[in-house]
């Protein structure tokens, strides 16, 4: 068992790296520099065991989940990686060095990625649950916002939906030897999510895009935030979506074809552009060797139908959107 300032210093402290002008952890509050004609972005998340994540969930995982979350807000901003707190509520059990050095290293190791500092934070003992604030920059007024999405612009998500939904429910079950070597790439996607920071600021940076979401809750649930926040209805095409192999059988075996797209935790893009960006919002996937595919398009509002979901050509009833906190 180590003392609150213990942890601090031997775990957090060595992930501080700022400039010499620029004051992190050890004061009463971190002090840094911005830069010029930039907007800051501030991006919060809380994990918490048995919730967010199962209890035999490995440290690191905990830690790269809780950062990456984060920084997946970041990229569905467009925003350009600055640094991030930590408030870190650890039960007496977890409180020793093979604990806390795994998750410094998970946190490390995303960070390290993105050379985000971790400038601060807060050390309480109770129920383990791990909060998260990220700070980014964005050009001024530049920022992907919800509502800047427009009629007969193109829907877009990155990477395939569906693996952390069915890593979540893997990860639950008590998994059978011969389904951990099938499940392997739903439980990375799960523990492991890659952020699509840089994607995010190609899109913003290009003029590509100006809206967009990662997809946390669910595809269905989250572009239906856009589709509010910009007052349009939207048609996307069930078939379209990007599903892994291992994804379409989950979906065959429990005969629900919405469980991919409502389970949410994949944390992938999803972002509208102007029809006539078709060509270079692909050419940018390409650069970037990411799957990028166009599920839909957005309509004008309508109240009879907010999200038109076609499979095989007809209407497939929504019955629900996505993961529900309350
Ligand atoms: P205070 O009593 O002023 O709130 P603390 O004792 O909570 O300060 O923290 C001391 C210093 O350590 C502060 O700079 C704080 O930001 C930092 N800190 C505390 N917990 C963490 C943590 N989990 N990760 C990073 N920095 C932390
Ligand atoms: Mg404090």
């Amino acid at each position: 068992m180590s003392h609150e300032f213990d942890i601090i210093e031997q775990f957090f402290k060595p992930l501080c790296q700022l400039n010499s002008d620029e004051v992190g952890i050890g004061d009463d509050g971190a002090v840094v520099n911005c830069p010029e004609n930039h907007q800051l972005v501030v991006v919060t998340d809380t994990l918490i065991e048995d919730r967010h994540f199962p209890k035999n969930t490995l440290p690191y995982d905990i830690a790269w989940k809780a950062l990456a979350v984060n920084i997946s807000d970041l990229a569905a901003m467009g925003a350009r990686p600055g640094h991030f707190s930590l408030a870190l509520t650890l039960p007496e059990a977890l409180n020793n060095q093979d604990w806390l050095s795994e998750f410094a290293e998970g946190l490390k190791a995303l960070a390290s990625v993105y050379q985000m500092p971790l400038i601060g934070g807060d050390t309480t003992k109770g129920h383990l649950s791990v909060t998260i604030s990220a700070h980014g920059w964005l050009p001024k007024d530049k920022a992907l916002l919800r509502s800047n999405a427009l009629q007969d612009d193109d829907i877009y998500v990155t990477g395939v939906i569906g693996d952390g939904g069915l890593g979540l429910k893997l990860a639950l079950e008590s998994i059978n030897k011969a389904s951990v070597l099938y499940s392997s790439q739903a439980l990375a996607k799960l523990n492991r999510p890659q952020p699509r920071l840089e994607f995010g600021m190609a899109l913003l940076d290009r003029a590509l895009s100006s809206c967009a979401i990662d997809v946390s809750d669910g595809l269905l649930a989250d572009l239906t935030h856009i589709l509010q926040a910009s007052n349009l209805s939207a048609v996307v095409d069930y078939d379209a979506i990007p599903v892994s192999q291992q994804v379409v059988t989950w979906l065959e075996t429990e005969n629900n074809p919405l469980l991919a797209i409502t389970a949410g935790d994949d944390y992938e893009l999803c972002f509208t552009a102007n029809k006539g960006h078709r060509e270079k919002v692909m050419a940018l996937a390409a650069e970037f060797d990411l799957k990028v595919t166009k599920i839909g398009e957005l309509k004008a509002f309508n109240e009879a139908e907010r999200l038109l979901l076609l499979k095989e050509g007809k209407s497939l009833p929504i019955t629900h959107r996505g993961y529900q906190h309350f």
